[in-house]
């Protein structure tokens, strides 16, 4: 039992259900929140709100971006249009760019295979990738995934399916420390993983 009025029990539990928050954080958050000035609770109330409204995907890879136009990365003709980047998630384009020695696109999954609990990766995002490599203008596919046994599966089971595409299909080096998610490694890691990558068919 909480001593707690309702609403604030309320907001701690929903801080409590983000990733990586537990009771005690979600309560110093919620305490933290009631000093705020009005105006500031109003505006990140706003944020919350507008994120379904303002933030959509890219028809092209995937990754975030504002009302389903195409991203900053797709959009920018100076980079690589024939090396794409397979990731999980949008999250661990933020890595990879911020190392800065990508210069292809990418293609969000959307997950990976977890052949345990009987999860697949999204059919949409599978599809969307066939699309992209039947289209002819892609010369590489780096799959990215993270070091662990769903992600090195997830490469392989990508691998497999488009290895009659004709493109030449890596994936990054095993620099990466083994279970590592790619979202939580440092630059100079993910940029030595990019560089050594090696072929899977
Ligand atoms: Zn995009």
């Amino acid at each position: 039992m909480t001593n707690y009025p309702q609403p604030f029990e309320e907001l701690i539990e929903a801080l409590k259900s983000l990733p990586g928050i537990g009771r005690r954080s979600a309560e110093r958050m919620a305490f933290a929140m009631l000093k705020w000035p009005p105006e500031k609770i109003a505006a990140t109330g706003n944020l919350i709100v507008s994120l379904n409204l303002k933030i959509g995907h890219c028809p092209q890879c995937g990754n975030l971006s504002s009302s389903n136009q195409p991203c900053e990365i797709c959009a920018d003709f100076s980079r690589d249009q024939t090396t794409i980047c397979v990731v999980e998630e949008s999250s661990q384009i933020e890595s990879i760019e911020k190392c800065g020695a990508y210069k292809g696109v990418y293609h969000v999954m959307n997950g990976k295979i977890i052949p345990l609990d009987g999860k697949d990766i999204e059919n949409a995002s599978l599809e969307k990738l066939k699309q992209r490599t039947d289209s002819g203008g892609v010369k590489e596919l780096v799959m990215a995934f993270s070091m662990d046994i769903e992600g090195q599966a997830t490469s392989i089971y990508l691998a497999d399916i488009l290895k009659n595409s004709g493109i030449k299909i890596s994936r990054i080096a095993r620099g990466l420390p083994a279970g590592s998610d790619i979202a939580f490694a440092d630059s100079a890691t993910i940029t030595a993983a990019l560089q050594g990558r090696t072929p899977i068919v």
